[in-house]
Protein backbone atom coordinates (compact mmCIF):
# COMPACT_ATOMS: atom_id res chain seq x y z
CA UNK A 1 0.00 0.00 0.00
CA UNK A 2 0.85 3.23 -0.79
CA UNK A 3 -1.07 6.08 0.82
CA UNK A 4 -4.47 4.83 2.19
CA UNK A 5 -7.14 7.08 1.49
CA UNK A 6 -9.90 5.51 2.53
CA UNK A 7 -8.35 4.55 5.47
CA UNK A 8 -9.77 7.72 7.90
CA UNK A 9 -7.40 10.58 8.75
CA UNK A 10 -9.52 13.52 10.02
CA UNK A 11 -9.51 16.37 7.69
CA UNK A 12 -8.93 19.57 9.50
CA UNK A 13 -11.75 22.09 10.00
CA UNK A 14 -9.58 25.07 9.27
CA UNK A 15 -7.46 24.55 6.44
CA UNK A 16 -3.49 24.39 7.30
CA UNK A 17 -1.73 27.12 5.07
CA UNK A 18 1.33 26.40 3.09
CA UNK A 19 2.09 30.11 4.53
CA UNK A 20 -0.59 32.78 5.23
CA UNK A 21 -0.21 36.14 6.81
CA UNK A 22 0.51 36.84 10.78
CA UNK A 23 -0.71 39.69 12.24
CA UNK A 24 -0.07 41.51 15.32
CA UNK A 25 -2.16 44.69 15.86
CA UNK A 26 0.44 47.31 15.72
CA UNK A 27 -1.05 47.20 11.43
CA UNK A 28 -4.33 48.06 12.41
CA UNK A 29 -3.16 50.93 14.64
CA UNK A 30 -0.90 52.36 11.78
CA UNK A 31 -3.26 51.88 9.24
CA UNK A 32 -5.67 54.21 11.56
CA UNK A 33 -2.85 56.75 12.09
CA UNK A 34 -2.70 56.79 8.15
CA UNK A 35 -6.42 57.23 8.16
CA UNK A 36 -7.13 59.86 11.33
CA UNK A 37 -4.15 62.37 9.93
CA UNK A 38 -5.73 61.33 5.87
CA UNK A 39 -2.54 60.13 4.43
CA UNK A 40 -4.39 57.96 2.47
CA UNK A 41 -2.14 58.31 -0.24
CA UNK A 42 1.42 57.32 -1.42
CA UNK A 43 2.84 59.53 0.35
CA UNK A 44 3.41 59.41 4.40
CA UNK A 45 4.96 58.89 7.76
CA UNK A 46 4.51 55.05 7.55
CA UNK A 47 6.42 54.67 3.52
CA UNK A 48 8.80 56.93 5.17
CA UNK A 49 9.43 54.82 8.01
CA UNK A 50 9.60 51.37 6.10
CA UNK A 51 12.02 52.67 3.76
CA UNK A 52 14.24 53.61 7.05
CA UNK A 53 13.64 49.72 9.20
CA UNK A 54 13.84 47.85 5.17
CA UNK A 55 17.11 49.27 4.39
CA UNK A 56 18.43 48.63 8.21
CA UNK A 57 17.18 45.64 8.31
CA UNK A 58 18.91 44.62 5.45
CA UNK A 59 22.31 46.54 6.13
CA UNK A 60 21.82 48.58 3.20
CA UNK A 61 21.81 52.37 3.02
CA UNK A 62 18.61 53.21 0.68
CA UNK A 63 15.28 51.33 0.28
CA UNK A 64 12.50 52.36 -1.90
CA UNK A 65 8.81 51.32 -0.83
CA UNK A 66 7.40 50.13 -3.90
CA UNK A 67 3.77 48.38 -4.89
CA UNK A 68 5.73 44.96 -5.16
CA UNK A 69 8.74 43.04 -5.36
CA UNK A 70 8.02 42.71 -8.93
CA UNK A 71 8.03 46.31 -9.14
CA UNK A 72 11.20 46.35 -7.59
CA UNK A 73 13.41 44.40 -9.79
CA UNK A 74 12.18 46.12 -12.85
CA UNK A 75 13.22 48.98 -11.48
CA UNK A 76 16.46 47.48 -10.25
CA UNK A 77 16.57 46.28 -14.32
CA UNK A 78 16.42 49.46 -15.18
CA UNK A 79 19.11 50.70 -13.20
CA UNK A 80 21.41 47.97 -14.26
CA UNK A 81 20.54 48.59 -17.58
CA UNK A 82 21.23 52.53 -17.84
CA UNK A 83 24.26 52.14 -16.12
CA UNK A 84 25.92 49.27 -18.06
CA UNK A 85 24.53 50.43 -21.17
CA UNK A 86 23.77 53.80 -21.58
CA UNK A 87 20.31 55.12 -21.35
CA UNK A 88 17.87 54.11 -24.05
CA UNK A 89 16.30 56.55 -26.87
CA UNK A 90 12.87 56.11 -24.51
CA UNK A 91 13.52 55.51 -21.74
CA UNK A 92 12.59 51.72 -21.97
CA UNK A 93 14.56 48.40 -22.93
CA UNK A 94 17.22 49.04 -20.94
CA UNK A 95 18.35 45.37 -21.64
CA UNK A 96 17.37 45.41 -25.02
CA UNK A 97 18.83 42.26 -26.71
CA UNK A 98 21.42 41.52 -23.96
CA UNK A 99 21.52 38.44 -22.17
CA UNK A 100 21.18 38.60 -18.72
CA UNK A 101 21.91 35.02 -16.65
CA UNK A 102 19.52 34.31 -14.07
CA UNK A 103 18.40 31.79 -11.79
CA UNK A 104 16.37 28.74 -13.01
CA UNK A 105 14.69 27.00 -10.20
CA UNK A 106 12.84 30.30 -8.84
CA UNK A 107 9.78 31.94 -9.72
CA UNK A 108 8.71 33.66 -12.79
CA UNK A 109 8.49 36.99 -11.24
CA UNK A 110 12.73 37.05 -10.86
CA UNK A 111 13.18 36.95 -14.33
CA UNK A 112 10.04 38.68 -15.98
CA UNK A 113 11.39 42.01 -15.68
CA UNK A 114 13.94 40.92 -17.64
CA UNK A 115 12.11 40.11 -20.12
CA UNK A 116 10.10 43.55 -20.00
CA UNK A 117 13.44 45.64 -20.29
CA UNK A 118 13.74 43.74 -23.73
CA UNK A 119 16.35 41.23 -22.25
CA UNK A 120 17.17 37.85 -22.56
CA UNK A 121 17.22 35.28 -20.09
CA UNK A 122 19.99 32.92 -20.31
CA UNK A 123 19.68 30.48 -16.82
CA UNK A 124 21.71 29.01 -14.57
CA UNK A 125 21.23 25.69 -13.48
CA UNK A 126 21.11 24.44 -9.87
CA UNK A 127 23.86 23.51 -7.38
CA UNK A 128 22.76 20.21 -6.11
CA UNK A 129 23.70 21.12 -2.84
CA UNK A 130 21.90 24.25 -2.18
CA UNK A 131 19.38 24.53 -4.34
CA UNK A 132 20.33 27.42 -5.72
CA UNK A 133 22.00 29.39 -9.04
CA UNK A 134 25.61 27.28 -9.34
CA UNK A 135 28.79 29.22 -8.96
CA UNK A 136 30.32 26.62 -11.50
CA UNK A 137 27.98 26.76 -13.82
CA UNK A 138 27.90 31.02 -13.77
CA UNK A 139 31.98 30.51 -14.14
CA UNK A 140 31.06 28.25 -17.25
CA UNK A 141 28.59 30.41 -18.76
CA UNK A 142 30.41 33.61 -18.46
CA UNK A 143 33.63 31.63 -20.16
CA UNK A 144 30.80 30.80 -23.17
CA UNK A 145 29.17 34.53 -23.17
CA UNK A 146 32.39 37.17 -21.61
CA UNK A 147 29.98 40.08 -22.97
CA UNK A 148 27.32 39.28 -20.91
CA UNK A 149 27.49 42.52 -17.52
CA UNK A 150 23.98 41.23 -15.55
CA UNK A 151 23.35 38.20 -13.26
CA UNK A 152 19.73 38.21 -11.13
CA UNK A 153 19.71 35.38 -8.64
CA UNK A 154 17.11 34.41 -6.34
CA UNK A 155 17.32 32.64 -2.92
CA UNK A 156 15.01 30.02 -3.24
CA UNK A 157 12.51 29.65 -0.05
CA UNK A 158 14.69 31.64 2.40
CA UNK A 159 17.43 28.93 2.29
CA UNK A 160 20.45 30.78 0.85
CA UNK A 161 23.48 29.47 -1.20
CA UNK A 162 26.66 31.15 -1.67
CA UNK A 163 25.32 34.34 -2.76
CA UNK A 164 28.71 35.90 -1.67
CA UNK A 165 30.63 33.69 -4.21
CA UNK A 166 28.02 34.79 -6.91
CA UNK A 167 28.54 38.25 -6.03
CA UNK A 168 32.60 37.42 -6.66
CA UNK A 169 32.30 36.06 -9.88
CA UNK A 170 30.29 38.97 -10.83
CA UNK A 171 33.20 41.20 -9.97
CA UNK A 172 35.62 39.23 -11.37
CA UNK A 173 34.02 39.60 -15.05
CA UNK A 174 32.73 43.41 -14.37
CA UNK A 175 29.36 42.16 -13.73
CA UNK A 176 26.52 43.63 -11.65
CA UNK A 177 24.24 41.34 -9.60
CA UNK A 178 20.81 41.99 -8.96
CA UNK A 179 19.58 39.83 -5.53
CA UNK A 180 16.07 38.93 -5.75
CA UNK A 181 15.76 38.52 -1.86
CA UNK A 182 11.87 38.22 -1.79
CA UNK A 183 11.87 35.01 -0.09
CA UNK A 184 14.81 35.34 1.90
CA UNK A 185 14.17 38.45 4.31
CA UNK A 186 16.55 38.15 7.77
CA UNK A 187 18.45 35.19 6.16
CA UNK A 188 22.10 35.76 6.28
CA UNK A 189 25.28 34.64 4.40
CA UNK A 190 28.35 34.70 6.83
CA UNK A 191 26.67 37.19 8.46
CA UNK A 192 25.37 39.56 6.35
CA UNK A 193 22.16 39.92 5.56
CA UNK A 194 20.38 38.84 2.19
CA UNK A 195 19.25 41.46 0.22
CA UNK A 196 23.32 43.49 1.15
CA UNK A 197 25.15 41.32 -1.75
CA UNK A 198 23.03 42.70 -5.14
CA UNK A 199 24.45 45.98 -6.58
CA UNK A 200 20.44 46.29 -6.73
CA UNK A 201 18.48 43.69 -4.35
CA UNK A 202 14.49 43.85 -3.91
CA UNK A 203 12.40 42.20 -1.27
CA UNK A 204 8.55 41.23 -1.00
CA UNK A 205 5.56 41.93 1.25
CA UNK A 206 3.35 39.63 -0.42
CA UNK A 207 0.74 37.77 1.32
CA UNK A 208 2.54 34.26 1.73
CA UNK A 209 5.78 35.69 2.62
CA UNK A 210 7.98 35.75 6.07
CA UNK A 211 6.26 39.73 6.84
CA UNK A 212 4.03 41.41 4.73
CA UNK A 213 1.91 44.49 3.64
CA UNK A 214 -0.76 42.05 1.96
CA UNK A 215 1.37 43.58 -0.78
CA UNK A 216 4.24 45.69 -1.27
CA UNK A 217 8.16 45.53 -1.85
CA UNK A 218 11.29 47.44 -1.53
CA UNK A 219 14.02 48.20 -3.77
CA UNK A 220 17.42 48.45 -1.92
CA UNK A 221 20.28 50.18 -2.84
CA UNK A 222 23.85 51.52 -1.74
CA UNK A 223 23.69 54.78 -4.09
CA UNK A 224 21.61 57.79 -3.12
CA UNK A 225 21.43 58.80 -6.79
CA UNK A 226 19.93 55.20 -7.72
CA UNK A 227 17.29 55.16 -5.07
CA UNK A 228 16.31 59.23 -5.83
CA UNK A 229 16.02 57.94 -9.82
CA UNK A 230 13.94 54.64 -8.99
CA UNK A 231 11.72 56.96 -6.53
CA UNK A 232 11.15 59.10 -9.27
CA UNK A 233 10.41 56.26 -11.71
CA UNK A 234 8.24 54.89 -9.32
CA UNK A 235 6.30 58.16 -9.48
CA UNK A 236 5.72 58.45 -13.12
CA UNK A 237 9.24 60.26 -13.14
CA UNK A 238 7.69 63.66 -13.04
CA UNK A 239 10.53 66.40 -13.13
CA UNK A 240 11.31 69.19 -10.78
CA UNK A 241 9.18 71.74 -12.34
CA UNK A 242 5.92 74.13 -11.52
CA UNK A 243 3.84 71.84 -13.97
CA UNK A 244 4.27 68.03 -15.56
CA UNK A 245 7.21 68.19 -17.08
CA UNK A 246 8.63 64.95 -18.34
CA UNK A 247 11.70 63.48 -20.29
CA UNK A 248 11.27 60.01 -19.88
CA UNK A 249 8.57 57.31 -19.43
CA UNK A 250 7.55 56.52 -15.53
CA UNK A 251 5.52 54.18 -13.53
CA UNK A 252 2.95 54.26 -10.95
CA UNK A 253 4.82 51.82 -8.66
CA UNK A 254 4.84 53.54 -5.19
CA UNK A 255 3.69 52.18 -2.13
CA UNK A 256 0.61 53.21 -0.01
CA UNK A 257 0.42 54.89 3.05
CA UNK A 258 -2.07 52.30 4.03
CA UNK A 259 -0.49 48.91 2.99
CA UNK A 260 3.18 50.69 4.41
CA UNK A 261 1.21 51.00 8.08
CA UNK A 262 1.36 46.93 7.86
CA UNK A 263 4.33 45.99 6.66
CA UNK A 264 5.85 48.97 9.56
CA UNK A 265 3.82 46.83 12.23
CA UNK A 266 5.40 43.52 10.74
CA UNK A 267 8.71 44.92 10.86
CA UNK A 268 9.17 44.12 15.07
CA UNK A 269 7.81 40.69 14.54
CA UNK A 270 10.49 39.52 11.80
CA UNK A 271 12.93 37.99 14.22
CA UNK A 272 9.53 35.88 15.98
CA UNK A 273 8.36 34.59 12.58
CA UNK A 274 12.20 33.19 11.69
CA UNK A 275 11.93 31.93 15.34
CA UNK A 276 8.34 30.26 14.16
CA UNK A 277 9.46 28.94 10.58
CA UNK A 278 12.77 27.54 12.13
CA UNK A 279 10.91 25.53 15.05
CA UNK A 280 8.64 23.97 12.13
CA UNK A 281 11.20 22.98 10.03
CA UNK A 282 13.13 21.51 12.76
CA UNK A 283 9.86 19.57 13.48
CA UNK A 284 9.52 17.81 10.03
CA UNK A 285 13.38 16.68 9.91
CA UNK A 286 12.74 15.07 13.23
CA UNK A 287 8.92 13.91 12.59
CA UNK A 288 10.39 12.47 9.58
CA UNK A 289 13.49 10.52 10.54
CA UNK A 290 14.06 7.41 8.88
CA UNK A 291 12.11 7.89 6.12
CA UNK A 292 14.04 8.16 2.78
CA UNK A 293 13.86 12.14 2.60
CA UNK A 294 15.89 14.91 2.77
CA UNK A 295 14.65 18.32 4.31
CA UNK A 296 16.11 21.73 2.02
CA UNK A 297 19.94 21.76 2.48
CA UNK A 298 21.20 24.15 4.58
CA UNK A 299 24.52 25.57 3.17
CA UNK A 300 27.71 25.63 5.33
CA UNK A 301 28.09 29.38 6.79
CA UNK A 302 24.12 30.42 6.07
CA UNK A 303 21.54 31.10 8.01
CA UNK A 304 18.09 30.78 6.89
CA UNK A 305 14.96 32.44 7.39
CA UNK A 306 13.21 28.94 7.36
CA UNK A 307 10.22 30.36 4.92
CA UNK A 308 8.97 27.12 3.59
CA UNK A 309 10.05 23.62 4.93
CA UNK A 310 10.48 21.41 1.36
CA UNK A 311 11.38 17.88 1.31
CA UNK A 312 12.99 15.94 -1.21
CA UNK A 313 12.66 12.05 -1.93
CA UNK A 314 15.15 10.28 -2.41
CA UNK A 315 15.50 8.52 -6.20
CA UNK A 316 14.89 5.25 -5.10
CA UNK A 317 11.97 5.61 -3.19
CA UNK A 318 9.89 7.45 -5.88
CA UNK A 319 7.08 6.02 -7.15
CA UNK A 320 6.25 6.02 -10.96
CA UNK A 321 4.80 9.64 -11.65
CA UNK A 322 4.77 11.41 -15.29
CA UNK A 323 3.57 15.10 -15.53
CA UNK A 324 2.50 17.16 -18.18
CA UNK A 325 2.36 20.98 -18.56
CA UNK A 326 -0.91 20.85 -16.60
CA UNK A 327 -1.51 17.88 -14.99
CA UNK A 328 0.38 14.62 -12.99
CA UNK A 329 -0.45 10.80 -12.32
CA UNK A 330 1.21 8.21 -10.49
CA UNK A 331 1.19 4.63 -9.75
CA UNK A 332 1.01 4.09 -5.83
CA UNK A 333 3.65 1.74 -4.06
CA UNK A 334 4.61 -0.05 -1.02
CA UNK A 335 7.32 1.67 0.48
CA UNK A 336 7.92 4.81 -2.19
CA UNK A 337 6.00 7.64 -2.46
CA UNK A 338 6.36 10.87 -5.14
CA UNK A 339 5.37 14.53 -4.71
CA UNK A 340 1.85 14.31 -6.48
CA UNK A 341 1.10 11.32 -3.60
CA UNK A 342 2.21 13.54 -0.81
CA UNK A 343 0.07 16.81 -2.44
CA UNK A 344 -2.87 14.66 -2.79
CA UNK A 345 -2.64 13.48 0.61
CA UNK A 346 -2.05 16.58 2.44
CA UNK A 347 -5.29 17.67 -0.17
CA UNK A 348 -7.33 15.10 1.81
CA UNK A 349 -7.25 16.19 5.04
CA UNK A 350 -7.64 20.04 4.16
CA UNK A 351 -3.18 20.72 4.55
CA UNK A 352 -2.01 22.93 1.28
CA UNK A 353 1.55 21.96 -0.11
CA UNK A 354 2.66 22.60 -3.02
CA UNK A 355 5.19 21.50 -6.05
CA UNK A 356 8.95 23.40 -6.00
CA UNK A 357 9.07 26.12 -8.49
CA UNK A 358 9.11 24.51 -11.65
CA UNK A 359 12.50 25.69 -13.53
CA UNK A 360 12.49 28.18 -15.72
CA UNK A 361 14.42 26.36 -18.51
CA UNK A 362 11.46 23.75 -18.10
CA UNK A 363 8.33 26.51 -19.18
CA UNK A 364 6.81 26.45 -22.43
CA UNK A 365 7.45 30.26 -22.34
CA UNK A 366 11.24 29.67 -22.33
CA UNK A 367 11.31 26.46 -24.34
CA UNK A 368 14.15 28.05 -26.94
CA UNK A 369 16.32 29.39 -24.22
CA UNK A 370 19.55 28.13 -22.78
CA UNK A 371 20.22 27.20 -19.60
CA UNK A 372 24.03 26.85 -18.59
CA UNK A 373 25.09 22.98 -16.68
CA UNK A 374 27.86 23.27 -14.51
CA UNK A 375 29.82 20.88 -17.01
CA UNK A 376 29.22 23.78 -19.26
CA UNK A 377 26.63 21.87 -21.45
CA UNK A 378 23.25 23.81 -22.56
CA UNK A 379 20.27 22.11 -21.28
CA UNK A 380 16.65 23.38 -22.48
CA UNK A 381 13.52 21.84 -22.32
CA UNK A 382 14.01 21.83 -26.70
CA UNK A 383 16.99 19.65 -26.03
CA UNK A 384 14.98 17.30 -23.41
CA UNK A 385 12.91 16.39 -25.91
CA UNK A 386 15.28 15.64 -28.93
CA UNK A 387 17.32 13.56 -26.78
CA UNK A 388 14.27 12.13 -24.23
CA UNK A 389 15.44 14.25 -21.34
CA UNK A 390 18.65 15.55 -20.67
CA UNK A 391 18.22 15.39 -16.59
CA UNK A 392 19.56 18.49 -15.02
CA UNK A 393 19.55 19.43 -11.37
CA UNK A 394 16.98 21.77 -11.33
CA UNK A 395 14.24 19.28 -13.14
CA UNK A 396 15.18 16.58 -10.68
CA UNK A 397 14.38 18.59 -7.87
CA UNK A 398 11.15 19.60 -9.29
CA UNK A 399 10.18 15.87 -9.78
CA UNK A 400 11.02 15.15 -6.33
CA UNK A 401 10.75 17.85 -3.88
CA UNK A 402 7.36 18.76 -2.30
CA UNK A 403 6.97 22.48 -0.37
CA UNK A 404 4.84 21.54 2.84
CA UNK A 405 2.81 23.63 4.68
CA UNK A 406 5.01 26.48 6.72
CA UNK A 407 2.10 28.75 8.22
CA UNK A 408 3.42 30.21 11.52
CA UNK A 409 0.01 29.73 13.32
CA UNK A 410 0.23 25.50 12.48
CA UNK A 411 0.15 24.18 15.77
CA UNK A 412 2.22 21.55 16.86
CA UNK A 413 -1.30 19.08 16.77
CA UNK A 414 -1.61 19.73 13.37
CA UNK A 415 1.81 19.70 12.14
CA UNK A 416 2.41 16.55 13.84
CA UNK A 417 -0.81 14.84 12.38
CA UNK A 418 0.88 16.18 9.30
CA UNK A 419 4.18 14.21 9.47
CA UNK A 420 1.57 11.48 9.88
CA UNK A 421 0.16 11.44 6.39
CA UNK A 422 3.73 12.37 5.07
CA UNK A 423 5.05 8.52 6.96
CA UNK A 424 1.70 7.33 5.90
CA UNK A 425 2.70 7.95 1.66
CA UNK A 426 5.51 5.39 2.54
CA UNK A 427 3.92 2.78 3.98
C1 LIG B 1 7.20 36.43 -4.20
C2 LIG B 1 8.35 36.53 -5.09
C3 LIG B 1 8.52 37.59 -5.98
C4 LIG B 1 7.46 38.62 -6.26
O1 LIG B 1 7.08 39.37 -5.19
P1 LIG B 1 5.80 40.34 -5.32
O2 LIG B 1 5.97 41.25 -4.15
O3 LIG B 1 4.61 39.47 -5.21
O4 LIG B 1 5.88 41.05 -6.63
C5 LIG B 1 9.69 37.66 -6.72
N1 LIG B 1 10.63 36.72 -6.60
C6 LIG B 1 10.51 35.67 -5.78
C7 LIG B 1 11.61 34.67 -5.69
C8 LIG B 1 9.35 35.52 -5.01
O5 LIG B 1 9.20 34.45 -4.22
Amino acid sequence: MAFDFSKKFEAFENKVWLASPTMHGEEIEYINEAYKTNWMSTVGENIDEVEKMAAEKSEVQYAVALSCCTAALHLCCKLAGERLYGKPAISHGALEGKRVFCSDMTFDATLNPVVYEGGIPVFIETEKDSWNMDPKALEKAFEMYPEVKLVVCAELYGFPGRIDEIKKICEKHGALLIEDAAEAMGASVDGRQCGSYGDYSAVSYNGNKIITGSAGGCLLTKSLEDANKARKWSTQARENAAWYQHEEVGYNYRMSNVIAGVVRGQYGHLEEHIAQKKAIYERYEKGLEGLPVKMNPITEGTEPNYWLSSLIIDEDAMCKQVRDDSKALYVPEEGKSCPTEILEALESINAEGRPIWKPMHMQPMYRMHECVGTDGSIRCRTNAYIDGGVEDVGTDIFARGVCLPSDNKMTVEEQDRIIEVIRECFE
